[in-house]
């Protein structure tokens, strides 16, 4: 075999390793190949070999890039089956199908609020008793409200919250508090239905992303077994053209022998190219069903991550004031009671209540009602140091926690609030109104309860009332 022909058959060798991708810059190059051929009398081996040359790279970055694509894609099935079971998408199972802990905690609430009530229900003669029951109006009406804002669609928590004023007899504030419960109930029955609803529509749209990838994975291996065919089919024309060549005894021949081998190769390609852009289709259009399900998913766990979010806000912090609630504040003077034992630092608790607060809003309505309050959030906290720590109580109780403080300190503290309160320039209807504190402060005491400690300063508070109101009374 002269030199010539040892190009040819390593040519069409090289073809054997070249011929397993299309496209058109492949075709174009395998077009310059058949070129260099076409003259029949003489073949510039050369230009032959840079040709073969140019159609080898050409056929190893289509290659890398069919590796690549096919490889990520895999990956992305792999992750996305992952995601159907992984212990993300448990701990999401998990946590929705826990309800909320707001209204567990607001049942919590009430249930010591009634615990508070006397066994038998007494006359009024005992001022105590009128306090208690007006306290736990108040703070009744601060719970109906939070949990309107969570939802009220037939309106039976404001009505509930109507019957509150007047301030009702016990009787009646028993039966009400039994009806509170009940709708409680009936809201948690209500969420867990709705948590059900959503778990289910959760495991269709598993149902159905898994039906895509495994429709897809269906594809790849169909992709897949059409690679191998080709595989197969260019290796047996390509050893068919080796034998040929073998044989050859003349550049003609070569010639003849080679064009109808590429003519053969180009024909299976084109089959091979339509197979796989059918597939390929299919699969674009899987990927996309697979992309809006996704979508899909995604709102609906953020519509939920969001309603989560509001019922954890709504557990700590009081929605009309922007303070924190009693949950917050029965977490915080835990740990400062402890560590003002371990660290022997003072530690003060103030008990702040706003004087005549029923006439604000008998004579300018609950919205002004509710408008003084959160001012009067805001003039306190801007009172107050950093390290204090002040909570809406419920109805028109606040409380403060002032670590690191000893009574007469919290006195000075809390007189300086006093006055400022009262000199703030509050105005209805054009008439200016005064608005003013009363205060009770207790100093913790080292083997003292919580339920302690804010018994003191709710007595000295209340001494603050029967001594004329706006001011600040210390508990002994
Ligand atoms: P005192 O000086 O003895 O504290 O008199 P008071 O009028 O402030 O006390 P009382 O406890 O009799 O009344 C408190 C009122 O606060 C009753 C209730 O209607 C009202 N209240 C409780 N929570 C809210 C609320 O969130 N918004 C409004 N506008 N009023 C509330
Ligand atoms: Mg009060
Ligand atoms: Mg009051």
């Amino acid at each position: 075999m002269n030199e010539q022909q040892e190009w040819l058959r390593r040519g069409v060798l090289d073809l054997s390793i070249m011929l397993r991708g299309l496209d058109a810059e492949l075709n174009d190059a395998l077009d310059a190949v058949k070129e260099t051929l076409k003259d029949r009398t003489q073949v510039d081996v050369e230009t032959f070999r840079q040709a073969l040359e140019y159609t080898d790279n050409r056929f190893d970055q289509i290659e890398r890039v069919a590796e690549d694509s096919i490889g990520q894609l895999q990956q992305l099935y792999q992750a996305l089956v992952e995601l159907n079971s992984s212990a993300a998408s448990r701990a999401l199972h998990d946590s929705i199908q826990q309800p909320s802990a707001y209204l567990f905690d607001q049942l919590r609430l009430l249930d010591d609020a009634l615990r508070t009530l006397p066994g038998s229900l007494p006359d009024d003669d005992d001022t105590t008793l009128i306090r208690l029951r007006q306290r736990l109006c108040s703070r009744f009406i601060t719970l109906l409200r939070t949990l309107a804002i969570l939802g009220d669609d037939d309106g039976s928590l404001r009505s509930l919250a109507k019957q509150l004023e007047p301030i009702p007899d016990w009787t009646t504030l028993d039966s009400l508090a039994a009806e509170t419960i009940i709708l409680i109930q009936k809201r948690l029955d209500k969420e867990k239905g709705q948590f059900e609803y959503y778990l289910n529509k959760l495991n269709e749209q598993l149902r159905q992303i898994n039906e895509l990838i495994l429709k897809d994975q269906n594809s790849v291996a169909e992709l897949n077994e059409l690679n191998q065919a080709l595989d197969r089919n260019v290796n047996e024309q390509l050893e068919k053209a080796r034998q040929e060549l073998g044989k050859a005894t003349s550049i003609e021949q070569l010639q003849h022998t080679l064009d109808a081998s590429l003519e053969t190769l180009t024909e299976v390609i084109v089959s091979f190219k339509s197979q796989t852009d059918a597939r390929m289709a299919k699969m674009q259009a899987n990927q996309l069903k697979l992309t809006s399900q996704l979508k899909t998913l995604q709102e609906n766990n953020l519509s939920l991550i969001k309603q989560v979010a509001l019922e954890r806000e709504l557990s700590t912090r009081d929605p009309l004031t922007q303070l924190p609630n009693r949950q917050g504040f029965d977490q915080r003077l835990k740990e400062e009671m402890a560590r003002s034992v371990r660290y022997q630092q003072p530690l003060s608790i103030a008990l702040i209540d706003v004087d005549f607060f029923k006439r604000i809003n008998d004579e300018f309505g609950h919205l002004a009602g509710d408008k003084v309050l959160k001012i009067l959030a805001k003039e306190m906290k801007s009172q107050v140091r950093q390290s204090d720590y002040l909570a809406r109580f419920g109805g028109e109780e606040f409380i403060l926690i002032l670590p690191q403080t000893d009574l007469e300190q919290a006195e000075q503290a809390l007189d300086k609030m006093r006055v400022h309160i009262s000199q703030c320039p509050f105005n209805f209807q054009g008439k200016p109104v005064q608005i003013t504190i009363s205060s009770g402060i207790a100093q913790h005491r080292d083997e003292e309860t919580s339920d302690l400690v804010l018994h003191r300063a709710d007595k000295a508070m209340y001494q603050s009332k029967e001594a004329g109101r706006n001011r600040t009374t210390l508990a002994v």
